[in-house]
């Protein structure tokens, strides 16, 4: 009976200790799955704060455990999947930004997706806030652009559009499609490409109103001469004194077209750039070397070349034959240009506060009307077209000039007063490279 209450008792008590055991397990397990969820929901709150730096403590150990480090992974993976997308996001901003170009990208809405502040500044629209996200047709604040986005955006095609707007400016508008990857027919948006030609259309234009010019002033004498040609071949019985004449107007003609075809190969060869060395040039020098090839038909016409030169040591940096006609092509325009015992003086002087040497050419002749003060320096420009080519004029003189003034580093203004006088003043740096 005793033994049987004894072995009651042992597994009594054998039950109670496991019982125990077993609460003390389940008390430390719920501890500690507690404390994992608290870090758990710790953590996932930081993630979704963007803290990708944080990570779980892998201290548990089983299944938490494991649960902690393939969660770490995944954060690690989304931080490093993030600031990959940030790279590319900054690459593309800053490429997009530094196109000289506007560059838009619209999606198939009209929402704006991409824009550069270039493209703002063209649409005339404002460049202080951000615009993505916002439709192009509140932003678009330039009508004749606005226009041509409505129509194209969103176009399957791909779209080159020439703008003419207000104050000459041209710009051109590109508007390609974008599909959805991979497939030619899911149009998601259209890009755009807006440059500003204005600059290419000026030059296109001035290259064309040349070859029209060239070509004009090149027929006038050539005509001329032919008709004249052709006159002395088919009359036989032509008298000397108008044979003579005939000939004076072709040889007038011929030399015409001579200086003409002289004059534009000087001008082509300044704007390919001459393949000319630096030299020291003393102006005095050169304005000698002027006046005597001048000094003939000056007195001609009883004309004096006077000249006042603060400094006839003055010398710059340049190309000797091009500072030269320089100085040819303003005395000889202020001999053709003024009647008979007129004057004309070439005074040297300094700008000191500009650091500059300045050169007047000055007469008392005809003068320049107000008008066409502005376009004198054009090539072919001619106040009187008929007196200037009856005085052997190309209407290239002072373009050259003014080219090579600018080849100098230098400018060239004009002042004058009809029936007054004209004065050309050069200025050139001091210091020219
Ligand atoms: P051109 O060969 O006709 O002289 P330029 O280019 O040298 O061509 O000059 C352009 C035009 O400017 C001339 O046709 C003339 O009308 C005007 N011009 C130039 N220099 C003078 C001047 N000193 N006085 C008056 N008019 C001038």
């Amino acid at each position: 009976m005793d033994s049987n209450l004894y072995q009651l008792n042992e597994a009594y008590f054998f039950v109670l200790l496991i019982t125990t055991a077993l609460a003390i397990l389940l008390v430390r397990y719920t501890v500690t799955l507690r404390r994992y969820l608290k870090e758990f929901t710790m953590v996932s709150k930081k993630v979704s704060n963007k803290e990708f730096h944080t990570r779980l403590n892998t201290y548990v150990k089983g299944e938490l455990g494991e649960l902690s480090k393939n969660f770490n992974y995944m954060i690690q993976i989304m931080d490093s999947t993030i600031e990959e997308v940030e790279y590319k996001h900054l690459q593309l901003t800053s490429i997009v930004k530094s196109i000289s170009h506007g560059i838009l990208a619209i999606d198939i809405k009209g929402k704006i997706l991409l824009i550069n502040d270039i493209a703002k500044e063209m649409l005339k629209s404002d460049t202080e806030i951000n615009l993505e996200g916002l439709n192009f047709k509140n932003v678009v604040k330039d009508k004749n652009i606005l226009e041509v986005f409505q129509k194209y955006v969103g176009s399957t095609q791909n779209e080159v559009i020439e703008l003419n707007l207000k104050n000459n400016i041209v710009y051109r508008i590109k508007i390609d499609p974008v599909y959805l990857q991979d497939s030619k027919h899911a149009i998601i948006g259209s890009i755009i490409n807006i440059e500003d030609i204005t600059e290419i259309v000026k030059l296109e234009n001035m290259r064309r109103d040349f070859v029209a010019n060239v070509s004009h002033e090149l027929k006038t004498p050539l005509t001329s001469i032919t008709g004249f040609v052709e006159t002395l071949k088919i009359n036989d019985d032509i008298d000397k004194n108008t044979r003579n004449h005939f000939l004076d107007i072709i040889e007038k003609e011929s030399n015409r077209l001579k200086g003409l075809i002289e004059d534009i190969l000087l001008l082509s060869s300044i704007e390919n750039g001459q393949d000319l060395s630096y030299e020291d040039v003393k102006l005095f020098d050169v304005f000698k070397e002027v006046y005597e090839i001048t000094e003939y038909i000056a007195s001609s016409k009883n004309i004096t070349v006077d000249h006042d030169f603060e400094d006839q040591d003055v010398h710059i940096l340049g190309f000797r034959d091009n500072v030269k006609q320089i100085f040819l092509n303003l005395v000889d325009n202020g001999i053709k240009y003024t009647p008979e015992n007129g004057r004309i003086e070439v005074r040297q002087h300094y700008d000191r506060k500009n650091q500059n040497i300045v050169i007047e050419f000055k007469d008392n002749g005809i003068g320049i009307p107000k008008e066409s003060l502005d376009r004198i320096f054009e090539r072919f420009y001619r106040v009187d077209k008929a007196r200037s080519r009856d005085i052997g004029g190309t209407g290239l003189g002072l373009a050259i000039t003014k080219h090579m003034v600018k080849s100098l580093g230098g400018n060239i203004t004009v002042e004058s007063i009809l029936g007054i006088g004209s004065n050309f003043i050069v200025t050139i740096p001091m210091e020219t490279k």
